[in-house]
């Protein structure tokens, strides 16, 4: 069945058209019960490549939190990236895949008991840290292991922060890199985070002042550093222009190169920015309302089963099936499917009426949706479908 969706100008700059096109051949091919994921290959290539590109001596580890799925991971593995994990489930995932122990760090600063005992048992050697609590934890479980500590730098920019929960000041750091040391782990660098969708250039810029100061207070301690971690937080475009990741990356890496030394090894973290645009859920309208001056769009996907982070801000941009009162758009309330009144995902959406029974597309939401997806009220968490390249 061809189907017609209300695709306008603006679309195109929130994904590239490419991806829009294919996603809707896809959906003129294949009946498939919603809600669904639709991941572009092409597109996860392209940022695969394209990420790192302009920062020298740079690896790049995906955040698998992002999304883990085992045929994402699968197709990135392909393209031999590297891996940043957090818990032995996701290690578990790696495993079956054969991913090698030297592509796989963990900057989770606090890690289970479980997932140390089996990261040391399969020779994943690259942790992070920020307390002396887990400087013991590790010298039980993996002796003389690599490790990096936490920074804390200021989350401003970004609309997803991170900073609250991990990192130590500077004094701190450098104490625990020198605690480290005298218990015999090998502390070989630092990272921090500036915070997930990060969209100001400059909180780049402070983080790395930081890092910078705390690198030389090792030196002047006995410790030479050799590995700065510049964690993730690369943005995407969900209905906004964001500053571009070759922005980021020039300024990032004129920074690096002026200031650390040469052959400094760096690593990047990115989750959202790899798998984020993309991702394109596809659900079905299934109820409308008026209530008050207010119009209701009720939707298949919600809070709870992809989009948790429509409540911490996150605004997508949608496209509706059908081409009833095509000029014409209403505001809209839009919701999820459950009966919770917390799963309410967006208002004030522009957007044509469409009928019951038609799709809606969610732009960017290849990340951080499949990933907080529950089954909350028995509604089903969207199978994820790889458009090949
Ligand atoms: C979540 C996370 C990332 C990925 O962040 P993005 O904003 O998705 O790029 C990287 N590193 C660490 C330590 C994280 O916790």
């Amino acid at each position: 069945m061809l189907r017609k969706f209300k695709v306008e100008k603006f679309h195109a700059d929130i994904i590239p058209e490419s991806t829009l096109l294919r996603v809707l051949k896809h959906l003129d091919k294949k009946h498939i019960e919603t809600p669904f994921l639709l991941v572009d290959c092409e597109k996860v290539r392209e940022k695969a490549f394209m990420i790192g590109r302009y920062i020298k001596n740079s690896k790049m580890f995906y955040a698998v939190k992002a999304n883990p799925d085992i045929e994402i991971l699968r197709f990135l593995n392909k393209l031999r990236l590297g891996f940043e994990i957090s818990s032995e489930g996701e290690l578990e995932i790696l495993l079956s895949l054969k991913v090698e122990p030297e592509r796989i760090i963990s900057s989770n600063p606090v890690k289970s008991l479980k997932f140390l005992k089996m990261a040391a048992s399969c020779n994943v050697n690259y942790f992070s840290f920020d307390s002396e609590e887990e400087v013991e934890k590790m010298v039980k479980y993996v002796p003389g292991c690599n490790v990096y500590v936490r920074l804390s730098v200021p989350n401003e920019g970004s609309e997803w922060p991170l900073s609250r929960k991990f990192g130590v000041e500077l004094d701190e750091a450098l104490t625990l890199l020198c605690y480290a040391k005298k218990r015999k782990l090998n502390p070989v660098g630092i990272t921090f985070h500036v915070g997930s969708q990060c969209t100001n250039v400059y909180s780049w810029n402070i983080a790395l002042d930081k890092a910078k100061a705390l690198w030389d207070m090792a030196d002047k301690n006995g410790i030479k550093l050799t590995l700065l971690n510049i964690g993730g937080g690369y943005p995407i475009k969900y209905t906004k222009n964001v500053v571009s990741i070759e922005a980021i990356e020039k300024n990032v890496n004129s920074l690096i190169y002026k200031r650390f030394p040469k052959d400094t090894e760096i690593h990047i973290e990115p989750g959202r920015a790899v798998i984020g645009d993309a991702g394109v859920l596809v659900g079905t309208v299934i109820g409308k309302a008026k209530r008050g001056d207010e119009d209701w769009l009720y939707i298949d996907v919600g809070v709870f089963n992809g989009l948790m982070e429509s409540v911490g801000g996150i605004k997508y941009t949608y496209i509706v099936e059908g081409y009833k009162n095509t000029k014409y758009k209403k505001m809209w309330t839009i919701a999820g499917p459950s009966c919770d009144s917390f799963d309410i995902i967006d208002n004030n959406v522009a957007l044509q009426e469409p009928e019951i029974g038609n799709l809606i597309l969610i732009l960017s939401s290849g990340a951080y949706t499949i990933s907080y997806a529950s089954e909350f009220n028995g509604f089903s968490i969207p199978k994820t479908i790889l458009i090949p390249n």
